[in-house]
C-alpha cells in the first residue's frame, strides 16, 4: 500500500494517507486534495430529510444563517443537483463562481456567508441536469475539491430529499462529517419516512446531531392563533422513539414562505419572530452537540 503526505497534518493515523485497494493515481491524488481542503473545517454537517417539500432547504439555509449571525464563519453548500434552491432562498440567483486561489470561489452574501451550488453553474435556471449517480458524485466531489471556503468553520450541507446519490457520495467523501441534522414535518406520513433517514444515517455510521421538526403549528396571519395543521409533536416523539436528539420545531407561517420566495433571509430580517427565536435555539444545540473541534495533531 502507497503511503504518501497530503501535507495537510501530521496525523499518523489520517486516512488520506493510504491508498485504497484499486485506487488509481488519479483517484488517489483527488481524495487526497479533497481531504486537505476539508479537514481545514472541522463541523461539517448534512441536512437531510426523508421526503421533498418539508422545509429542508429552508432549514438548512437559516440555520446557516443563524450560525453566521451567531458570530461563526460558515459555507453552505447545496448538493441538490436536480432542484437547487439555495441560491433563491438567499437572494443571490444569478450571481457568478469566480477564481481564487487556483479554486472555485463561493459567491458571498452581504453578511459573509459563503454559498456554492450547481445553481450558480447552470446558464439558465430552468435548466434540468439530467445526470447519473456517478456523475452527480463527480460534481459533489468536485465541490468539495476545487472551492476555496477560505477560513470557514462550518460547512452545512443541504442534501435532496431520501436517501439517494447525493447523501450517500457526501458521507462517502468526507469520513470525518460531524453529523446529520434531519428535516421533518409533523404528520405520520413524513415521519415514516424520516425512520428511514435515521437508519441511513445508522448504516453509514453517521451520527445523528437531531431532528428538526417544522411546519409545526400554522400561524394565522390575522390574529396569530396557532392551528396544528399538520398536527405537532410528531418529530419529537419519532425522535424520542428512534433514541436520537430532538432539536426544535419552527412554526408553519407565512411569512417564513413570502420571505424565501423574496429571497430575503428570514431568521435574520425577522429576528425577533418565534420561527427566527427558534433557529437560534437550534443553532444553539447544535453548537453545544458538535463541540470541541477534532484534534490536528
Ligand atoms: P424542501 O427543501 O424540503 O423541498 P423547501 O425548503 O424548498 O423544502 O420548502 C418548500 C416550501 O415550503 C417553500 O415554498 C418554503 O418557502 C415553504 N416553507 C418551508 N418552511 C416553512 C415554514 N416553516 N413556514 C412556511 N413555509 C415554509
Amino acid at each position: 500500500m502507497s503511503q504518501q503526505s497530503c501535507n495537510s497534518c501530521t496525523q499518523a493515523d489520517c486516512p488520506s494517507k493510504d491508498r485504497r485497494p484499486g485506487e488509481n493515481d488519479t483517484q488517489f491524488q483527488a481524495r487526497q486534495e479533497l481531504a486537505q481542503r476539508m479537514c481545514r473545517i472541522p463541523w461539517k454537517i448534512v441536512v437531510l430529510s426523508g421526503k421533498g417539500g418539508v422545509g429542508k432547504s429552508t432549514v438548512a439555509a437559516n440555520l446557516a444563517v443563524s450560525l453566521r449571525l451567531a458570530g461563526r464563519r460558515v459555507g453552505l453548500l447545496d448538493v441538490d443537483v436536480h432542484g437547487p434552491s439555495i441560491p433563491k432562498l438567499l437572494g443571490v440567483e444569478g450571481r457568478t463562481v469566480g477564481l481564487a486561489n487556483g479554486a472555485m470561489a463561493p459567491v458571498s452574501t452581504p453578511d459573509g456567508l459563503r454559498v456554492m451550488s450547481i445553481g450558480f453553474l447552470l446558464p439558465d435556471p430552468d435548466d434540468a441536469v439530467i445526470w447519473r449517480g456517478p456523475m452527480k458524485m463527480g460534481v459533489i466531489q468536485q465541490f468539495l475539491k476545487d472551492v476555496d471556503w477560505g477560513d470557514c468553520e462550518w460547512l452545512i450541507i443541504d442534501s435532496p430529499p431520501g436517501t439517494g446519490d447525493e447523501p450517500l457520495s457526501v458521507s462517502q467523501l468526507l469520513p470525518d462529517l460531524t453529523g446529520a441534522i434531519i428535516v421533518t414535518t409533523p404528520q405520520e406520513m413524513a415521519l415514516a419516512d424520516v425512520r428511514k433517514s435515521v437508519t441511513f444515517c445508522r448504516k453509514l455510521d453517521l451520527r445523528v446531531l437531531g431532528v428538526v421538526e417544522n411546519m409545526s403549528g400554522f400561524v394565522c396571519p390575522h390574529c396569530g392563533k396557532i392551528t396544528n395543521i399538520l398536527k405537532q409533536g410528531g418529530g419529537e416523539r419519532l425522535a424520542v422513539d428512534m433514541g436520537v436528539p430532538f432539536l426544535g420545531r419552527i412554526p408553519l407561517d407565512s411569512q417564513v414562505a413570502e420571505a424565501s420566495d423574496a429571497g430575503i433571509p428570514f431568521a435574520q430580517a425577522h429576528a425577533a419572530h418565534p420561527a427566527a427565536t427558534a433557529f437560534r435555539g437550534i443553532v444553539d444545540k447544535v453548537i453545544a452537540a458538535a463541540g470541541s473541534p477534532p484534534a490536528q495533531a
